[in-house]
């Protein structure tokens, strides 16, 4: 993913999920590790880990867009826009954004698998015997979903 499309990702979950537009810039940054993303105060732009968007995808990175669009709304609008505030609470579960912006281990998985009863999916680094292991939340059958 280039940074205009990113720019356009960001612009466009903003408009569908905020149905506000986002007017400041956002980029990728590959030295980051600890956050998914970083929200500034005195600029208003925003700033992606690469690395979790090449990890997890663009779902993850979705979400983690919606998280640090809510600091940036609320900020803008001289809300409450901290991770403790009642306005944040309320915005990031309005929008379905994880309450913290803490990135995702990285670590490599190979293997996907998922569980055909509820659904729950199950990353390994190697394959599994899938006549001898099942889903550990229900016990139903474990499918390869995707070798990585
Ligand atoms: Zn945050
Ligand atoms: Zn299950």
């Amino acid at each position: 993913m280039t940074e205009e499309e990113l720019q356009q990702l960001v612009e466009a979950v903003s408009l569908e999920w905020f149905e506000r537009p986002f007017r400041h810039t956002a980029v990728f940054n590959r030295r980051l590790r600890t956050t998914g993303g970083r929200y500034f105060l005195r600029t208003h732009n925003l700033e992606f880990n690469y690395r979790q968007y090449e990890a997890y995808g663009i779902e993850t990175l979705t979400a983690i867009i919606k998280h640090e669009l809510c600091h940036y709304h609320l900020h803008i609008e001289g809300k409450g826009y901290k991770h403790r505030d009642r306005d944040f609470k309320v915005l990031s579960s309005h929008v379905g954004a994880p309450r913290y912006c803490e990135a995702l281990p990285e670590h490599h998985y190979s293997y996907e698998y998922h569980c055909v009863h509820c659904g729950q999916v199950y990353l390994r680094k190697r394959m599994i015997d899938l006549s001898r292991y099942s889903c550990g939340k229900c016990r139903g059958k474990l499918q390869l979903t995707r070798k990585v």
